[in-house]
């Protein structure tokens, strides 16, 4: 059975719940560092998958090794993101059980990689018939075309998921994948207005100019540099010597077909008429007036998005107000007429995103008897400037974060239950406040921040932060600068509030959070005809998408995968223990730790324990021939174990500290 486990396998240890000094956050990283030195990438904490990002290709994940993971338990074999795969599904098919895996971390860990991993797990493992084959192929084939649409070369990862993913893989009763639906959160709609220095707009846009035959860039009035695009030279970034948008373009061209898509000419008109929205240029009249230099790009415009021109044009330097019940337009500024264009690009290109998911959604559509749900979503994000988008992907978090608190000792308190050992209280930090803080109603932040955007009359960035703090200033979690009365570490700026997350402290600035959460989409631009839009508050939008996707996982079994991030440089080899402490804090795996190691650190079945350690006792060598309980307990008798080192339940043993079971392996390992 142990023979799966070579020496190289059991450098450090391989679930951290077997480190002695468990508290100590050096030893944690030191364990990491000395397996990831091996190549060992994976450990558990329990039946948490630890991940670091290897960034060269190991061979751990042929064919022959996803065998080799079938039917195993964790304890049998080396951590493996199979393994998860694995048990995942056998629970789901055993339990008939609902299942889930929540697969975190930051941008570049290697979440997406992770999920594509258990993905192909089940393609190939699974039993199939060649309609399911189709079916598994689809499953797959949607990957690279969101990532064309969703995914962007950023700084930290050059192939970046700019939008967060849950995707359910549906199975019928005999275990074969035979549908999925994608639900998707937050794209980073800003990304195709603005790119940062060294990254670039999302790849489908390269891959159309590179990719693209003559005809089709003629048709699409496109020329093929893209330097000639203003949505797409702000990061001076145009190729990537990782990705070939060649390629992938065709791999995308060829992929839509399987998944089901056939308006691909609709949406190549409206990818090329976002590029002609970013040219479109205004200039300003003597009066402060704004008017369209480019009537070309307005021409293309009206051909590739089959719009009316004078409402475009109206609608890109105009707005509509109704006051006293009148309606009036007035005139826009030269940088209200430019924050009108990018607004209906963005919002053009969000809605196409959405349609996309849909129309994937349509052809996996295919409902099985259970399903295993895959999430993949930005950890707990601190920048050097953290803003609306930060504030969003942080409270996602804290939801997270409890729902891991509520479900973990759920599990752990059912399966004392079961076994009828008395449950004992586990201390740990309930979020729920913080939570709460943040959703609310009324007092929320959110709530808060509606109520600003909808206030008639002058409201702005600095009036919701005053809000905030007439509203919130007690609060144990929420400060600013002017609360702090200068008595915080950190300097804070006048136009910040922060939060203080259960991963740390987070400084928000607020300038922007009123224009981002009404999404500046004036009516104007949305009664052009190819938006319509209803009109939610993006973040109370995101608060009641995170509800639902908290009640799906809420009903099924979680198992989590939290992925780290070496370096900052996507090297080989080279461990950064600064950035990896960083992300220990942030995943709060110090906590994970705590949770599970505050019941017992082991658990075994009782013949798994027999048949190991029966060598070590005269009286169950060669076989204990009564009651499985009495054989362990006469085992453990004779190790001299003491009452308050274990406990036994129904079917397993309960070992409280690692100690008392090195001592055994010791002993097992003299004889
Ligand atoms: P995330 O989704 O967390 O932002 P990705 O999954 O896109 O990160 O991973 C970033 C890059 O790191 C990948 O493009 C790949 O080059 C590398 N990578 C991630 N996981 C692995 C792995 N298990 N093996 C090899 N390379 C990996
Ligand atoms: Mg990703």
């Amino acid at each position: 059975m142990e023979s799966a486990l070579t020496a190289r396998d059991r450098v450090g240890v391989q679930d951290f719940v077997l480190l002695e000094n468990y508290n100590s956050e050096a030893a944690f990283i030191e364990n990491l560092r000395r397996r990831f030195k091996e190549n060992l990438i994976y450990t558990y904490i329990g039946s948490v998958l630890v991940s670091v990002n290897p960034y060269k290709e190991l061979e751990i994940y042929s064919k022959q090794q996803m065998e080799r993971y079938r039917g195993v338990s964790f304890y049998e074999i080396s951590p493996h993101i199979y393994a998860v795969s694995d048990n995942t599904y056998r629970a789901m098919r055993t339990e008939r059980k609902d299942q889930c895996i929540l697969i975190s971390g930051e941008s570049g860990a290697g979440k997406t990689e992770a999920s594509k991993k258990i993905l192909l797990y089940y393609a190939v493992t699974c039993p199939m018939n060649d309609h399911m084959a189709a079916l598994g192929d689809r499953l797959l084939q949607s990957n690279p075309v969101l990532e064309a649409f969703g995914n962007a070369k950023t700084l930290r990862n050059d192939n970046s998921s700019r939008f967060g993913k849950y995707m359910d893989v549906q199975f019928d009763f005999r275990g074969a994948p035979v549908g999925g639906h994608i639900l998707n959160y937050l794209l980073e709609k800003s990304r195709v207005v603005h790119q940062n220095h060294g990254e670039r707009n999302f790849h489908i846009f390269y891959q159309l100019l590179e990719g693209g035959d003559e005809d089709l860039l003629n048709t699409l009035d496109l020329e093929r540099n893209p330097q000639n695009y203003q949505y797409l030279v702000k990061g001076n970034c145009p190729r990537v010597s990782s990705i070939s948008d060649k390629n992938n373009w065709k791999v995308v061209m060829k992929a839509l077909p399987v998944i089901g898509f056939t308006e691909e000419e609709k949406l190549l008109n409206i990818i090329a008429g976002v590029l002609h929205l970013g040219n479109t240029q205004f200039g300003e009249g003597e009066e402060g007036e704004t008017y369209i230099t480019t009537e070309t790009q307005i021409t293309k415009l009206v051909k590739l998005l089959g719009v009316d021109g004078s409402a475009l044009r109206e609608a890109l330097t105009h707005k509509k107000l109704t006051a006293k019940g009148e309606e009036m337009i007035s005139p826009l500024n030269f940088e209200q007429a430019i924050s009108a264009r990018d607004a209906l690009a963005k919002a053009v290109y969000g809605r196409t995103f959405t349609w996309l998911v849909e129309k994937i959604n349509q052809s996996l559509a295919l409902k099985g008897s259970s399903v295993i749900g895959l999430l993949d979503i930005y950890g707990f994000e601190v920048l050097q400037h953290n803003s609306f988008e930060q504030f969003c992907i942080n409270y996602c978090n804290e939801k997270l974060q409890q729902l891991f608190i509520e479900l973990t000792l759920r599990s752990e308190q059912e399966e004392y239950e079961t076994e009828g050992i008395a449950w004992e209280t586990v201390q740990y930090f309930d979020n729920k406040i913080i939570c709460d803080l943040i959703e609310e109603k009324h007092k929320g932040i959110i709530s808060i921040l509606d109520e600003e955007c909808l206030r008639p009359g002058e409201t702005c960035d600095v009036s919701f932060l005053e809000k905030l703090e007439d509203t919130l200033g007690g609060h144990p979690h929420f400060v600013t600068h002017k609360l702090a009365n200068g008595k915080t570490r950190r300097v804070m700026s006048r136009e910040e509030f922060r939060l203080l997350h259960y991963a740390g402290e987070v400084n928000y600035n607020v300038n922007g959070f009123l224009d981002k959460n009404n999404d500046l989409l004036n009516r104007n631009l949305k009664e052009v005809s190819i938006m319509k839009i209803d009109k939610v508050q993006a973040a109370t939008q995101f608060k009641n998408s995170l509800m639902k996707l908290m009640e799906i996982l809420m009903s099924k079994e979680p198992s989590y995968v939290r992925c780290i991030k070496p370096n900052d440089a996507k090297q080989p080899g080279r461990f950064d223990e600064v950035l990896v402490r960083h992300q220990v804090k942030y995943l709060g795996l110090m906590e994970n730790l705590r949770v599970r190691r505050a019941g017992f650190a082991y658990r075994r079945r009782f013949e798994a324990f027999l048949q190991r350690y029966k060598p070590l006792c005269p009286e169950t060598w060669p076989n204990w021939h009564g009651r499985l309980v009495d054989g362990v307990s006469t085992l453990v008798n004779h190790l001299g174990y003491k009452p308050e080192e274990y406990k036994l339940g129904r079917s397993k043993i309960f070992i409280r500290f690692p100690k008392t079971l090195f001592t055994t392996e010791d002993a097992l390992e003299a004889k």
